[in-house]
């Protein structure tokens, strides 16, 4: 398996976009998975495990970028946007436009499908266990076959799109670009189930069939959030993600020993309008546990003869764990990008460097500051969620924020919002830290460098401020 132009290791989302990308940029492409094309792109045993919630325009995104129009059933149900509600459920504010429940089996088939007919060769059951790495430089990956027996597939540029226990990354030699790991401060531990069910009344703050909901609430679950989501034919898309020190000191202070799993149980008996509900056993997609980044994307994605993209990058987004768009994103570029790589004979750092550049432009340079407020997020207790939601951001500020922008919250813009107490005052002007950490995050990433040479300082800069931010904001969600 030798002298191709592109290795895409992994069919899922990124990597089948990424191989058609590339090979309708006329490069000879290679596209491998572990698994059987009757189950492509299924993320581990427990199934394609994910909320499957994604906004319209990463689905634009797709068609304007690679050509590819996705229609149903791939886009299950279409939803008015993503509605936040505070813990307590007086709060609810509308974020990120219309958007598609997704069916994920039928999503991947679609995509891996036009990745051949955009002419990648396609091979299943390939595991890929590490890369193959030559004078500094990636040069293909070597793994087993199906029958276990040992195999090499050798290209000039490998592009990894394994998800976030990437095979790939964690065993790139050490060096300044691509982190091996991922911190678990930066995880969360994810579980959902797909029900069928019928709706016990018409309470739209626990379930609503036209919009996707996101219950912030640190009892039910510490440091990150629970959803509800509706799928077609009387169905739902319902899960909870954690972050781990937050659950050890939700347990701790409630004396309590709860887990990921025994937490989704408690967050659907807590839904009163979630009842007589039955696993969905289509695809044996009902019921799985996996975990999703919540930190920007990793500071480069490029290395010689390699270019990372989706999860494998830790793409999703840091406030939403929305991961589906930014590895549709990467994927329709990063292919078109290793193509004209490979045209122009240069599978270097300085050429794979326009990646970089074009997935800041993208989507990655709002990132960071969204990473920011993350962490700020992770600060409050219900209380103080609850406060903040009705005291200091309006709808409009809160919005703004998750687009990336930062409005101007100051003591003087909300002097009117009148304040009490002293933890909320504290929580006010965390706030206002928060939001001046994400300005600058922003600024420093409106002017990522333009080539490896500049990188050291910049990413020295971006360290140094995330750290002040950890060292500030604490888990506290009890
Ligand atoms: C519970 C949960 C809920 C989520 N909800 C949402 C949501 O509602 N909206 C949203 O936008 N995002 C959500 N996400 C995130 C989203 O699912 C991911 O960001 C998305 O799947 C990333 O796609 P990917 O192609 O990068 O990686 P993956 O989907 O992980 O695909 C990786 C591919 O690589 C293959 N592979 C892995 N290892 C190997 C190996 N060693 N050898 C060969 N092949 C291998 C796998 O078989 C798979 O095909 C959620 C995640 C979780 C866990």
């Amino acid at each position: 398996m030798d002298n191709y132009d592109v290795i895409v290791a992994g069919s899922g989302i990124a990597g089948s976009l990424a191989a058609a990308g590339a090979a309708k940029g006329g490069a000879k492409v290679l596209l491998l998975d572990r698994n059987d094309y009757k189950v492509v792109g299924k993320k581990t045993n427990w199934g394609w495990v994910c909320g499957d919630a994604v906004a319209k325009t990463h689905i634009e995104f797709v068609y304007k970028e690679i050509g590819l129009k996705l229609t149903e059933p791939v886009l299950d149900v279409e939803v008015e946007g993503v509605q936040v509600l505070s813990p307590d459920l007086t709060r609810k504010f509308q974020f990120e436009g219309a958007g598609y429940s997704l069916d994920r089996p039928k999503l991947a088939k679609v995509l891996v499908d036009f990745a051949v007919k955009s002419g990648a060769e396609y091979m299943p059951h390939h595991e890929v266990e590490g890369p193959i790495v030559e004078n500094g430089a990636v040069v293909g990956v070597y793994g087993r076959d199906a029958k276990g027996e040992q195999f090499q597939a050798r290209g000039k540029i490998t592009i990894d799109a394994l998800g976030i226990a990437s095979t790939i990354r964690r065993k790139l030699p050490k060096n300044n670009y691509i982190e091996n790991m991922v911190s678990t401060d930066d995880i969360e531990s994810t579980g959902r189930y797909i029900y069928k069910f019928t709706p016990k009344g018409s309470d739209l703050n626990y379930y609503d069939p036209k919009n996707a909901l996101i219950h912030l609430n640190q009892q039910l679950a510490p440091g990150g959030y629970g959803w509800v989501f509706p799928k077609s034919n009387g169905r739902i898309n319902v899960g909870i993600g954690v972050e781990k020190k937050s659950l050890e000191i939700r347990n701790e202070r409630m004396k309590k020993t709860d887990t990921l799993h025994s937490l989704i149980d408690q967050y659907v008996d807590w839904n009163p309008m979630v009842g007589n509900t039955q696993i969905d056993e289509q695809d044996a997609n009902g019921k799985g546990y996996w975990s999703v980044t919540v930190r920007r994307q990793f500071d480069s994605l490029v290395f010689p003869g390699y270019m990372g993209v989706g999860d494998s990058m830790a793409m999703p987004n840091p406030i939403s764990a929305g991961g589906i768009g930014p590895a549709m994103n990467a994927g329709a570029i990063s292919g078109k990008i290793a193509a004209q790589a490979v045209a122009a004979n240069d599978v270097g750092l300085d050429y794979l460097w326009k990646y970089n550049l074009r997935y800041n432009e993208v989507y990655g340079n709002k990132t960071a500051g969204l990473e920011v407020f993350r962490i700020y997020l992770q600060s409050l207790n219900n209380e103080l969620i609850n406060y903040g939601m009705s005291k200091f951001l309006t709808e409009e500020e809160a919005i703004a924020i998750s687009y990336g922008n930062i409005p101007e919250i100051t003591i003087a813009s909300t002097f009117n919002k009148v304040l009490s107490g002293i933890s909320n005052l504290n929580a006010f002007r965390n706030l206002l830290f928060a939001v001046k950490r994400m300005k600058e995050m922003n600024e420093l990433y409106n002017k990522y460098p333009s080539g490896p040479a500049e990188f050291d300082a910049w990413k020295k800069a971006v360290n140094e401020r995330m750290h002040d931010v950890k060292e500030k904001f604490k888990p506290n969600p009890v």
